[in-house]
């Protein structure tokens, strides 16, 4: 295997070198290796900094970068896993080369976690997640980790993938990210609830290509209760941009109160908040002191999901612009005029157009196509 050696953060590791005439390099290099999720690996050294946990395990390690990154920037005890042999002498090469104590396993995910529990778990598989969640929520005490990179199938780009996989119906909408997200988020919450535990996300985000949560369990049947409470689904109008949330695990039918047309349940997903405010002030407070290569970006990330309105789906204005055949003012003018009528508005990380917003339809619309 020829390896090149890279810096990513504070941490310099070997990677195979890859063929770049191909569509997707890392997919055919004998060990994967994905510079674009610097932001991602950014995110959880970052939150790991803050909260600290005492044993964190990479259980797909490919390359090993994440959990060398995690061992060396923030000084806590890992493992690393891989179930590919080659994976593990690239980890051993990588984790002789860094001078540091890391153990390393070579173990199928699932298996090793339905035998040892571990503070923090890391689920970065490539493509879906979801065969390796109720053995992450087992063998994870405070902290599951979870990377999704296949985003069709769960914003309904992929309708039969995603039903499948995910056990729920991910409808496509203006705000596909996001649903994306909830979808996934409302899969591990059912994985997680059967044990008694329950969730509060810490730090959930999508880019364009990749989902990430990080979620902290908490304990018993009350606190379980407490986040099955928050599955449920979004009423999606087939035709206008009318939307409602209703909790539950069956959804009612209806009929769209501004067109009439027929309302589609979208879900089961989790529709409550998706990040801890206080974590959040401290990664910002915290960011400065690491070396982050994606820092700035990522700071803008942490910005706007401290100031989202809570809400479970946005509005994308250059849509509602379209439809209503009017040029969309700058998005800060029309988050002005919804506030001006008495409702709370603000932008989200999910979309450079959405507006998060408590405020009905109609005022949306008057906000985007006022002159
Ligand atoms: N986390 C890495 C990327 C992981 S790619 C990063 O940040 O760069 C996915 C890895 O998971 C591959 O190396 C593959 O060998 C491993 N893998 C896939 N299925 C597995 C399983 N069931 N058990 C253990 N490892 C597995």
């Amino acid at each position: 295997m020829e390896l090149t050696e890279i810096r990513e953060g504070s941490t310099v590791i070997r990677v195979p070198v890859q063929d770049m005439a191909d569509a997707f390099p890392p997919g055919t290099a004998p060990v994967f290796f994905n510079r674009r999720m610097e932001l991602n690996r950014d995110a959880t050294v970052l939150l790991c900094s803050v909260v600290q946990p005492s044993d964190y395990l990479d259980a797909m390690g490919a390359s090993g970068i994440r959990g060398l990154r995690i061992a060396k920037e923030c000084g806590s005890t890992v493992t690393i896993n891989d179930r590919s042999p080659d994976a593990i002498t690239l980890i051993r090469k990588n984790v002789a080369g860094s001078g540091l104590t890391v153990e390393i396993l070579n173990r199928d995910t699932n298996a090793l976690l339905s035998e040892r529990s571990f503070d923090a778990v890391d689920l970065d598989p490539f493509g879906t997640p979801a065969p390796f969640i109720d053995a992450g929520v087992r063998g994870s005490r405070r902290f599951l980790f979870v990377t999704a990179t296949d985003t069709a199938p769960l914003c309904g780009a992929h309708l039969r993938a995603g039903m499948r996989r995910y056990g729920a119906l991910p409808v496509n909408t203006d705000y596909h990210s996001e649903v994306a997200l909830r979808i996934l988020l409302g899969f591990v919450v059912r994985e997680t609830v059967k044990y008694d535990r329950g969730i509060d996300p810490v730090f959930c985000f999508a880019r364009e290509h990749f989902i990430r949560l990080h979620l902290r369990f908490t304990r018993g049947a009350a606190a379980a209760d407490k986040t099955l409470k928050r599955l449920g689904f979004v009423l999606q109008c087939r035709t206008c941009q009318f939307r409602r949330e209703e909790e539950g695990l069956v959804p009612e039918t209806g009929c769209c109160p501004l067109c009439g047309d027929r309302l589609v349940p979208i879900g089961p997903m989790y529709l409550g908040a998706i990040r801890d405010p206080e974590i959040l002030k401290k990664m910002l407070d915290q960011i400065g002191t690491l070396e982050l290569g994606t820092s700035k970006e990522l700071s803008g990330i942490l910005t706007l999901c401290s100031t989202e309105l809570p809400t479970s789906s946005f509005y994308d204005y250059h849509r509602i612009a379209k439809s209503e055949k009017v040029s969309p003012p700058d998005i800060g003018t029309a988050l002005e005029r919804i506030r001006t009528e008495g409702y709370a508005a603000t932008r989200t990380h999910f979309s450079g157009y959405g507006i998060r917003t408590d405020a009905p339809v109609p005022v949306i619309v008057r906000a985007v196509s006022a002159r």
